[in-house]
């Protein structure tokens, strides 16, 4: 009889997102064209809901698009509203 030893995996992150970007620059131009609001400026996201990102202002000028599951990776647990 052999005891097997069953390893629980706990996942405590439902997404698994890796921010990277894949596209050359105009694969992202074309892309961006067909999402309302471009593409997430960490990964290739499209983002058509205002709701699928968040604002990013990394140095106080400007600002840039990223997408919930970007935000979520560099800021885990932390609302994705608390930039306003
Ligand atoms: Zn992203």
């Amino acid at each position: 009889m052999t005891t097997t030893t069953t390893t629980t995996t706990t996942t405590t992150t439902t997404v698994h997102h890796k921010p990277g970007i894949t596209l050359t620059i105009e694969q992202r131009r074309a892309k961006s064209r067909e999402h309302k609001f471009g593409l997430c400026e960490y990964c290739d996201t499209g983002l058509d809901l205002r709701s699928d990102f968040i604002c990013h202002t990394p140095t106080n000028r400007g600002f840039k698009l990223m997408c919930n599951a970007c935000h979520e990776y560099y800021n885990p647990g932390r609302s994705p509203n608390f930039e306003f």
